[in-house]
């Protein structure tokens, strides 16, 4: 679908002030898709959802009101290039998007690709299963998750800040 080359495989910068007991603070958190000097994007490893990506704060901080209004901005054109990547390639039946940190209150936006066909539609992913589909979900998509995982890194590395 693309010629573009993949871009390097990004390595997982711990923050500067770890919390412990933070999952995210110790790991990525999932398949690391590209990573910027304050924010990573990440890919759940979730069979049901396979493309269910998360934007990660690098500092450890709760709240979406804990970030100036600078951050929070950047933070969602990270966001919105993320879903913008999974529409284009996807076409799903909706994108999900959530921050909730109950579990893990380090601050993370939810990207989900959503499908009428999926097992838990029309309920959240977190939800009980509804039905089982009867086949491997990205077995549906038009690309191979490699080459959604190229797209979505080079979306956000337009908009990475420098160093
Ligand atoms: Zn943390």
């Amino acid at each position: 679908m693309s010629s573009a080359a993949p871009p390097p495989v990004p390595a997982f910068h711990p923050p500067l002030a770890p919390v412990d007991g933070c999952e995210l603070c110790r790991e990525a958190g999932g398949h690391l898709v590209f990573q910027s000097p304050r924010w990573r994007v990440i890919r759940a490893n979730d069979a049901a959802f396979p493309a269910f990506y998360r934007v990660v704060w690098r500092a450890h901080v709760p709240e979406w009101t804990d970030l100036p209004l600078a951050d929070r901005d950047a933070l969602m054109n990270v966001v919105a290039a993320v879903e913008r990547v999974l529409r284009e390639s996807l076409s799903p039946t909706k994108v999900n998007l959530a921050s909730l940190g109950n579990v893990v209150p380090h601050l993370h936006w939810h990207v989900i690709a959503r499908f009428d066909w999926d097992s838990r539609w029309p309920g959240p992913v977190w939800a009980a299963a509804t039905r089982e589909p009867g086949f491997a979900p990205e077995s549906r998509f038009a690309v191979t998750l490699a080459e959604l995982d190229n797209r979505v890194a080079r979306a956000v590395a337009a908009l990475a800040p420098a160093g």
